[in-house]
């Protein structure tokens, strides 16, 4: 009993020492200056350093919610959203509208997500305004604008009053990317992306992942890039398009009972490497 006591005090001193929180992250204000930008640890327990911010507009895309603080990331996820935006500029699908990225030094946020904290990863909005041409939303128009939903709910299927064929233009594009390592999308998403496959769809299919929400914005996440040795990687995606069972069992009672919450893993502790870049 007393040696559990004991290590239960060692761990906690430990922990607290060593252990920065959420809002420790949050109020930098600024990158860390770096030559060779790294993303460190995990999606959900990390830091970037050397990130870059996202202007704030630029071809076929706009950031909301600049409030937040939360338009920074690693060089290859502001460059992937650039040339997104531009693509879809050039295919007139509408211009993207940004949510968050992560943090100047990313780490864990006070408020909304567990993962984006090595900088690699990115909401984008399904609601894809055709009638903005080229003129930019203002501060409040960022702020006030809500994100609507392409699912309904009853049905579980897409909404057409919100839904077009622009979205899956975007969700196949977004795969395709060489750094997309995944995308989570709310499973009626996945079911109708299912339900136009062709032969060779499942080479971009196989990285939409269905996942709770994600009904008003998709979630893209980068690939570790390739020199960062201490960024770590998730497990690699199973095998085929995922229209499989796997997308059945999310339509069924088990997923969606909220009498069984899946009850979240604890993150493992930030990286003493973030530690450092906390206090450059
Ligand atoms: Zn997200």
């Amino acid at each position: 009993m007393i040696k559990f006591l004991l290590f239960s005090l060692c761990w906690f001193i430990n922990v607290s020492l060593a252990g920065s929180n959420a809002q420790d992250w949050a109020k930098l204000t600024t990158p860390t200056l770096e030559s060779v930008p790294q993303s460190i640890g995990t999606y959900t327990s990390g830091c970037v350093s050397g990130a870059v911010a996202l202007p704030a507009s630029g071809k076929g895309y706009q950031v909301m919610r600049l409030s937040r603080n939360r338009y920074y990331g690693h060089p290859n996820l502001v460059l992937f959203i650039q040339q997104l935006g531009q693509m879809s500029d050039q295919d007139k699908l509408g211009t993207l509208l940004i949510g968050d990225l992560g943090q100047p030094r990313g780490g864990p946020t006070p408020s909304g997500h567990r993962s984006h904290q090595t900088g690699l990863d990115v909401d984008i909005w399904f609601l894809l305004p055709k009638q903005l041409d080229n003129r930019l939303l203002t501060d409040n128009e960022r702020e006030t604008w809500s994100a609507t939903s392409v699912v309904d709910m009853k049905s579980d299927r897409v909404d057409f009053r919100q839904w077009s064929s622009a979205n899956e233009k975007i969700l196949e594009m977004s795969a395709r990317h060489p750094n997309v390592d995944r995308i989570f999308v709310n499973p009626s998403i996945k079911q109708e992306l299912c339900n136009h496959k062709k032969p060779g769809s499942a080479l971009w299919l196989q990285k939409i992942r269905p996942w709770w929400k994600h009904d008003d914005h998709f979630h893209v996440r980068l690939k570790c890039p390739t020199s960062n040795i201490n960024c770590n990687p998730q497990a690699a995606l199973p095998e085929g398009d995922g229209c499989d069972a796997g997308l059945d069992w999310w339509f069924t009672k088990e997923a969606k009972s909220p009498t069984k919450p899946i009850k979240p893993v604890p993150p493992p502790p930030i990286p003493s490497m973030c530690e450092q870049i906390l206090r450059k």
